[in-house]
């Protein structure tokens, strides 16, 4: 029986190293569903080749785009975030999960209510939401897998091992765009500057948030989540060559450390073929080529993001809302020249200062009602924040 897949923001860079594993072994698999949002040439071009039952844009006015895209081939289509989720709640047996932004969370809620496997790429719903993620994938008898890389590192390195014995979980970073600038410049550092990464090919997004470490600290967030462990347990560590992924340390000394070549496709395949491993065209790294690996500590200075991670995790409840929610429009205001890019920091550290002295939105039950509240709130502040800083 072929596996019945959907994927979600499938016409992003996540999305289409998917559909590269999964085009290649057509057989094996029922898509179900695909989404995107603008790119329709690109939705309805895969939607064909995979022949899905049903292609779904996020954006209402494009749907008759995406229709006329599709016509004749009997591809249903569909529009607008409500049609997301309820192409989520169809029948699947593996969901990848790889829209941009809180965007993801409602649909990957959706998918764990069906009980489906749900591949995790975006982080932000375990930010926002990581308590009512897992507690509706418990309910639900769903399992969520990581295929953010360092996760996926982490879930492979404790395999077969017992909880009580990790003593800490080390993520690595490559440090982004702006590792070796003098911090003196990055006030003037461009969104152009800021989008290219050394080692990987990503969104335009969580490119930017690499050179910021506004992604490491959603993934230590992210870390904690997943893996139920302490915020003291998890370190950071900077590797500008991006092989080590991550490491698990015991308490008998050991690190065991995932190492391979930096394409998401082996996390996304380990994720699609989990618990079995199977063959996936990535490079095989030469050791005795690459010679040497470095690490370095993080400093805090040249990236704030890390410190308000741990403030985020000391306050709990629903300030990873907040925090992904300013982190959001803090990122939109440096995309589109409003703010600087070290304001980017400033501005998700007084929203969360202030929506943590006002109280009430971060103590609150987490409900998908209140993380969306506290996500409203956090943007309306935020963008209060930016117009003042912007004049
Ligand atoms: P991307 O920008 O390349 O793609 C984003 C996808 O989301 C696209 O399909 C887009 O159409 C869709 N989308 C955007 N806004 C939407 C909305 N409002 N509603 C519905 N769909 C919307 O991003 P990406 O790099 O593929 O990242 C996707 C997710 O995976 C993010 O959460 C990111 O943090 C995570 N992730 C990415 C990588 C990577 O290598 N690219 C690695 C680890 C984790
Ligand atoms: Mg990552």
């Amino acid at each position: 029986m072929p596996r019945r897949v959907s994927i979600f923001g499938a016409t992003g860079s996540i999305g289409q190293n998917t559909i590269d594993l999964i085009a290649r072994a057509p057989g094996d698999y029922t898509v179900v569903a695909l989404t995107g949002a603008t790119n329709i040439d690109r939705l309805a071009r895969d939607a064909r080749a995979l022949n899905a039952q049903i292609a779904i844009t996020a954006h209402d006015d494009l749907l008759a785009d995406l229709r006329a895209a599709l016509s004749g081939t009997g591809i249903e289509v569909a529009a607008g975030a409500r049609a997301v989720e309820e192409a989520a709640s169809r029948p699947a047996d593996w969901v990848m999960s790889a829209i941009v932004g809180h965007a993801g969370l409602a649909p990957g809620l959706a998918a764990l209510r069906q009980g489906a496997t749900l591949a995790l790429a975006n982080k932000e719903s375990l930010v926002c939401a990581g308590a009512l993620m897992l507690g509706t994938a418990r309910a639900h008898n769903a399992r969520i897998l990581p295929v953010d890389s360092e996760h996926s590192a982490v879930f492979q390195a404790l395999t077969g091992e017992d909880m009580a014995a990790v003593e800490r979980v080390i993520i690595t970073a490559s440090g982004g765009a702006f590792r070796d600038w003098p911090i003196e410049d990055l006030a003037a550092a461009t969104p152009g500057q800021a989008a290219t990464h050394p080692n990987w090919e990503m969104g335009q997004r969580i490119t930017i948030d690499s050179a910021s470490m506004f992604n490491k600290a959603m993934e230590v967030i992210e870390t904690r989540e997943f893996f139920g462990v302490d915020p003291d347990q998890i370190e950071v560590l900077v590797h500008p060559e991006s092989m080590v992924h991550a490491l698990v340390g015991f308490r008998d000394g050991a690190l065991m450390a995932h190492v391979g070549p930096a394409d998401m496709r082996h996390a996304i395949g380990y994720a699609l073929h989990w618990p079995e491993r199977r063959h996936i065209p990535v490079e095989r790294l030469d050791l005795a080529a690459i010679g040497s690996l470095s690490f370095r500590p993080p400093d805090d200075t040249r990236w704030p993001a890390l410190r308000l991670a741990r403030d985020v995790m000391a306050m709990g409840g629903l300030a990873g809302a907040v925090f992904n929610a300013a982190k959001e429009c803090a990122l939109d205001g440096f995309i589109a020249g409003r703010i600087t890019f070290p304001e980017m920091a400033q501005v998700v550290e007084t929203v969360l200062d202030r929506i943590a002295t006002r109280g009430g939105h971060i103590d609150a039950t987490m409900t998908l009602d209140n993380v969306a509240q506290a996500d409203h709130v956090a943007r309306q502040e935020a963008r209060a924040v930016i117009e003042k800083r912007a004049g």
